[in-house]
């Protein structure tokens, strides 16, 4: 029988990163997979990143993991979302070629010690007491482990469909896992149902791309990786189009054939992703509904309309999208599908996705109840390092709240459960002005070198960062003014007769990096990446000591009874799905309510406010 310290089932998004993360502890490792030539393959659309994601990208390559290494390979329309924002809730993001995102992913696989690719399904797990044991294949063979990661994905009783038409699918052409679901039960796991959809596919030279509206992709593309140096492959444009008044006649007309609406789906679907008969049965005709058409690969003709996830049958899915302008002609080479899946609470693990009921048994990805690619990676991350070091008899590692979007999402996952496929937003993380996309290096590359899961190259690189960005504060603590020099230097400064330093001046609007090296020759020698990472820094040094208030607030207030009575449908500034939850779950005290599934700290503010407020005491009726 062959034996390995840790096994990863899935080579999805979660798995690849456990399986490396694991095997860059050291630990012999073996990713399982059912074809193993569809590692790294992307399910929905091609794009790595996005607001929140972005975060979870920068944080997986902090902790020296391969989702950013392999995005920066093949990223085709790199854009930084939230330009306009501030730093904090910026979002990364790329669309990618999804072959040479695959071709990427493999390699970084194929290049990492330590680490075997098996093919093969796994139909069962063998326990040992509450311990794991090893698994058994399809075609027989045993694999014995001292732990385990189970990322299943969308292929546990995967179930597709296409209007009336339902057959048993992992992803469209590839098989379910059908009978892992059956070890899960036995051992005592409760399972749910949760769904997710995906647009047709396109032809690229059947769409009139002359009349569309065209984006094209930042002029400087940025690296999501620490270890890349820039950007080499060729960037390109999308299209951009609207459903029409004809495209709303057509969903609305054949409402009763989709397999949503039809009443054929038992699974929950992700709120913030919806099918395009979502948003015309919630939102409404509006003035359209706008389409991203993403080309989905440079030297491939298939493109990815962005915006219509859909499950109606495939000859109205035709009339859906001749309907659309630019795409009259177009024709569809794959119809969109919705696709049921098997899911375990989430409330079964440990911070560490460790599950409570068998020792050495890790989950990670959409089997806990979220989507999406990051989200999937990020958990597959901590999941891998947790069992390498429950097989090595090591203690287990956690993120907490304060420290990454990945701990934000562990926290929520475990304690809160989940009604509806969980996606990482910004305004999850009641920390998020220190939890920025551009200082993750800084807060996770130290754990990951004191975890020993970085490598030699990653460290070197990232101790001569820290050394620059240290150098560079305390030259900038070093140089200061008057308000007065400051004044006759054209900054604004109050007239206080207080000195301050070149750092705390950047914390003065329309004060930046450049405008200092005016004054300061000697910071003209100061390279970009520096600069930029130490002007973000100064300019939300002055907004962390507020954020800190704000989270002892909530600390000190969570003892707060909330009145049975409180009518909490008429509170300004809550969002209605959070209304509709506290309505029904009427919490009794601010701990309570803060353990509601999508309660953000800005919506807690609002609730302690009112609560504060003599209004409180005005209830319903
Ligand atoms: P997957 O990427 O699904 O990988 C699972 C892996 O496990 C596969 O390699 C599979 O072969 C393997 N496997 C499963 N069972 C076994 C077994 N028994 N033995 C061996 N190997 C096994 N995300 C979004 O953010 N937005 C969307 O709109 C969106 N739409 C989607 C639409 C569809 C139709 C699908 C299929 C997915 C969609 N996703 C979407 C979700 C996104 O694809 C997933 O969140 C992400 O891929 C999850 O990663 P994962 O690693 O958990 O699982």
């Amino acid at each position: 029988m062959k034996a390995y310290d840790v096994i990863v089932i899935g080579g999805g998004h979660a798995g690849v990163e456990a399986a490396a993360a694991s095997a860059r502890t050291g630990a012999r490792t073996a990713l399982v997979t059912i074809d193993a030539s569809k590692i790294g393959v992307m399910s929905c659309n091609p794009a790595i990143g996005g607001l929140g994601k972005g975060h979870l990208v920068r944080e997986i390559d902090a902790l020296d993991g391969l989702m950013a290494r392999a995005a920066d390979l093949a990223g085709i329309q790199f854009r930084l979302l939230n330009r306009r924002k501030g730093p904090a809730v910026r979002g990364p993001r790329t669309q990618a070629d999804r072959k040479l995102y695959r071709q990427a992913v493999q390699g970084l696989v194929a290049a990492q010690e330590n680490l075997d690719v098996v093919e093969g399904e796994v139909v069962d797990l063998a326990l040992s007491g509450d311990a794991v044991r090893s698994v058994t294949l399809a075609n027989g063979t045993v694999v014995s482990c001292g732990a385990l990661v189970l990322t299943t994905g969308t292929f546990l009783r995967g179930l597709i469909h296409i209007g009336e038409r339902r057959f048993a699918a992992g992803r469209m052409n590839e098989q379910a896992a059908e009978r892992l679901s059956g070890s899960l039960l036995q051992a005592g796991f409760h399972l749910g149902r949760l769904k997710t959809g995906t647009p047709p596919r396109l032809d690229g030279r059947t769409i009139d791309w002359n009349i569309l509206e065209r984006q094209a992709a930042d002029e400087d593309p940025k690296p999501f990786s620490m270890m890349t140096d820039r950007i080499t492959t060729p960037q390109i444009e999308c299209g951009i189009t609207r459903t029409t008044s004809e495209s709303h006649i057509i969903i609305r007309e054949n409402l009763h054939r989709s397999a949503m609406y039809s009443g054929s789906i038992e699974g929950v679907g992700p709120r913030y992703c919806p099918s395009i008969e979502d948003k015309i049965v919630k939102f409404g005709d509006r003035d359209g509904h706008q389409i991203f058409l993403e080309p989905e690969g440079l030297d491939d003709d298939t493109v990815y309309p962005n915006g219509i996830s859909t499950s109606l049958p495939e000859d109205v899915q035709h009339l859906l999208v001749r309907s659309i302008p630019g795409l009259e002609g177009a024709t569809i080479t794959q119809p969109g599908y919705a696709i049921e899946y098997d899911h375990v609470d989430p409330r079964e693990l440990d911070p560490t996705f460790e599950t409570h009921r068998i020792r050495g048994l890790f989950l990670a990805g959409q089997i806990n109840g979220t989507t999406g690619y990051e989200e999937a990676a990020a958990q597959g991350v901590l999941a891998g390092i947790n069992a390498a070091r429950r097989a090595g008899g090591m203690e287990p590692v956690q993120l907490s709240r304060t420290e990454a979007y990945i701990g934000v999402m562990a926290d929520d996952l475990t304690s809160r459960g989940v009604s509806e496929p969980y996606r990482m937003f910004t305004s999850r993380a009641e920390f998020r002005l220190s939890l920025r996309a551009d200082n993750a290096d800084e807060r996770l590359t130290p754990k990951a070198i004191s975890w020993g899961i970085a490598s030699k190259e990653r460290t070197d690189r990232f101790r001569d960062y820290e050394a620059r960005l240290s150098r560079t504060r305390k030259l900038l603590q070093e140089r200061v003014m008057t308000p007065n020099e400051a004044r006759r230097n054209g900054i604004a400064l109050n007239l206080d007769g207080q000195r301050r330093s070149a750092y705390e001046m950047l914390s003065v609007d329309g004060v930046d990096f450049g405008r200092l090296a005016a004054i300061w020759s000697e910071l003209n020698y100061v390279d970009r990446v520096t600069a930029e990472a130490i002007e973000t820094e100064a300019k939300y040094s002055v907004y962390l000591e507020r954020q800190r208030v704000e989270s002892e607030t909530i600390r000190f207030e969570e003892g707060r009874p909330i009145p049975m009575e409180m009518d909490f449908s008429d509170i300004p500034g809550l969002s209605n799905e959070l209304k509709q939850k506290l309505e029904g779950r009427r919490p009794r005290s601010i701990a309570e309510a803060q353990r509601i599934e999508g309660m953000t700290p800005a919506a807690m503010a609002i609730l302690i406010a009112r609560l504060r407020a003599p209004a409180a005491l005005r209830v319903a009726g």
